[in-house]
């Protein structure tokens, strides 16, 4: 070895023991050896959403199946979603802490994640838009995530940021409604600010965690006059694998 990267290397030694590196899996928080998002215990999980896909939702579903069953009986006024993670436990804790437990600090890893899965599929879009959180629900968390996923993909991909939608009624309890209840309760808590915001453009929807695509799908149906709406999470739920 040459001296110099000996040096170098003896300098990042010395460095490292008396800074030793904070770099930690996103997800369980085990020490990492380099700046990699995940360890390997995690990465053997299924962490990933993998595999054969719904075409509009990102869900997986059988080998040979090109959309999934509601999907295919629901209108869907976005284009495609993308999910790079799997909403398995232990993407749920850190998506819990990202949500509730001010894990604001997993914003900027799972926006890379988002923007990865984008520039595979070579996605173009205009401008960014976050699903709206009650002020309510932001006084008590502190902030929005889709907002803080939503400032962080802007960073990284140069797009602007408009907060185009807003929710202006708690919706609760949603778990005991049909889809279409959900959907139409949903509907009527948000509201599009200003139609010229999104006029002619393409839009990328943000959200957390896509479930059972009620949020994006309602958000997606108030944004008339955009060009075309696509959606991304960070996780996506697997529901079934009809
Ligand atoms: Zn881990
Ligand atoms: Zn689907």
């Amino acid at each position: 070895m040459k001296f110099v990267p000996m040096i170098k290397k003896f300098t990042n030694k010395v460095l490292d023991i008396i800074f030793p590196n904070d770099f930690k899996c996103v997800l369980c928080g085990n020490d990492l050896s380099d700046d990699s998002t995940f360890c390997d215990e995690c990465l053997n999980d299924g962490i990933f959403n993998k595999g054969n896909r719904c075409v509009k939702c990102d869900m997986a579903i059988k080998e040979g199946n090109i959309i999934c069953d509601h999907c295919k009986s629901t209108k869907r006024y976005f284009e495609k979603c993308f999910c790079p993670l799997n909403y398995n436990h232990q993407v749920k804790k850190a998506m819990l802490q990202l949500k509730e437990d001010n894990g604001k600090y997993l914003a900027l890893p799972f926006a890379k994640l988002i923007v990865q899965r984008l520039q595979e599929e070579n996605l173009k879009f205009d401008i960014i838009v976050p699903v709206p959180s009650h002020p309510k629900v932001v006084r008590r968390r502190g902030y929005n995530p889709a907002l803080l996923l939503a400032n962080e993909i802007g960073k990284l991909t140069g797009k602007p940021v408009i907060v185009a939608l807003t929710k202006n009624v708690l919706t609760k309890f949603q778990k005991n409604l049909t889809y279409e209840e959900r959907q139409s309760n949903l509907r009527d808590s948000m509201t599009l600010t200003d139609k010229s915001l999104i006029k002619g453009k393409t839009v990328l929807l943000v959200d957390d965690i896509i479930t059972t695509c009620a949020t994006i799908n309602t958000c997606a149906s108030l944004l008339v006059g955009a060009k075309k709406i696509y959606a991304c999470a960070v996780a996506r739920t697997q529901l079934d694998l009809g």
